[in-house]
């Protein structure tokens, strides 16, 4: 029997399932894309809360989910790694950063001009390639199901379940009728990995960003609000290159493994993690999560567990 409906299978969509089979619910995902094919797939996925303001909920979450990656790392879950990580500032900051409670151990380091301070932390990496499939079969481990379906409305859920869990990410917008939520144009490039494994991110605009991973290492960035465009832009991708080969000249000839696009579910005023009740049934409304994902997901699937049982 299926007691909760969750519509949508990407991080936030297959996080939420696995939480609430844990808790005993019956579970099905729908989902018109394979894990391959969400934005979630794209994501650099580096714990670290990009243009996220504080706010005591959101540091909950990014709390939650730093200490769940750890220990899966700790665990050897497929495709999560740690690495060190340097957060360049140019804004002369002196306090601590608003998420730094929840990384334990940060040190503050002089870079030299042009920045101003250097940040360092250890971060946790997910390579969505190997962990979105993982996710989806601990899904299917725990009894939950996964079907292949898209909605026009949340109420074709509803009719299956009475309780419906809406993580469709920039999708929501339409679904739900909430005009806060909005694209934002991210576009990186992979190159093989010549022997890098620190993260870099200069916060500078536009940010720039160096992910080793296994394998290749993720390059960007873009933050581009309002932007649907899912064509990769030679210009921007000849920029990521010579920006980043600038921040870890180790990089230099690394072979160029590919690019991608993908379109950060944004939404004005922070992600939407909540209960609300429909004709028909509960819809828990988990979307809106921008440039951190991955970031808060661990942390918002405890909570849509709750909400949803
Ligand atoms: C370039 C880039 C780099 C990023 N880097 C990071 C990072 O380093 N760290 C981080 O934390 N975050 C990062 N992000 C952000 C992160 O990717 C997103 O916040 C996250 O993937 C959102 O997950 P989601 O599950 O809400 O959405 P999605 O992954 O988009 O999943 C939505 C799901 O809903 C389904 N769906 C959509 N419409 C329907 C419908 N009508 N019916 C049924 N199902 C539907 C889709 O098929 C999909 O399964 C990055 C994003 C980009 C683009």
């Amino acid at each position: 029997m299926t007691d909760v409906v969750v519509v949508g299978g990407g991080i936030i969509g297959l996080t939420a399932a696995v939480r609430l089979l844990e808790r005993g619910a019956g579970v099905t995902v729908w989902s018109p894309d394979d894990p391959a094919g969400t934005v979630s797939e794209v994501a650099a996925a580096v714990w670290y809360p990009t243009r996220t303001t504080f706010d005591p909920r959101v540091l909950d979450w990014a709390t939650t989910t730093y200490r769940e990656f750890r220990r899966q790392a700790r665990e050897g879950v497929p495709g999560v790694l740690v690495r060190e990580t340097r957060n360049l500032e140019r804004g002369g900051a002196t306090g601590q950063p608003w998420w730094a409670p929840a990384v334990g151990r940060v040190r503050y380091l002089d870079p030299g001009p042009p920045w101003t301070r250097e940040v360092r932390f250890d971060a946790p990496l997910v390579e969505m390639g190997v962990y979105l499939p993982w996710l989806r079969e601990r899904v299917l481990s725990l009894g939950g199901k996964v079907v292949r379906r898209r909605v026009d409305r949340l109420e074709e859920a509803l009719l299956e379940a009475p309780v419906v869990v809406n993580a469709t990410g920039l999708a929501a917008g339409a679904l739900c009728g909430d005009a806060d939520v909005h694209p934002v144009r991210g576009q990186i490039v992979l190159v093989a990995n010549p022997g890098v494994f620190t993260s870099v991110r200069d916060e500078s605009s536009p940010s720039t960003y160096v992910h080793p991973r296994t394998r290749d290492v993720v390059l960007g960035g873009t933050y581009e609000e309002n932007d649907w465009s899912l064509t990769p832009d030679p210009a921007i991708r000849d920029a990521i290159l010579e920006r980043c080969l600038a921040l870890v000249p180790e990089l230099a000839g690394a072979p160029v493994l590919g690019e991608k696009v993908g379109l950060r579910p944004a939404r004005h005023g922070g992600p939407r993690v909540e209960a609300e009740k429909w004709p028909g049934g509960t819809v828990v409304h988990a979307y809106g999560h921008g440039g951190a994902g991955m970031t808060l997901s661990w942390g918002c699937a405890d909570e849509v567990a709750l909400l949803a049982t």
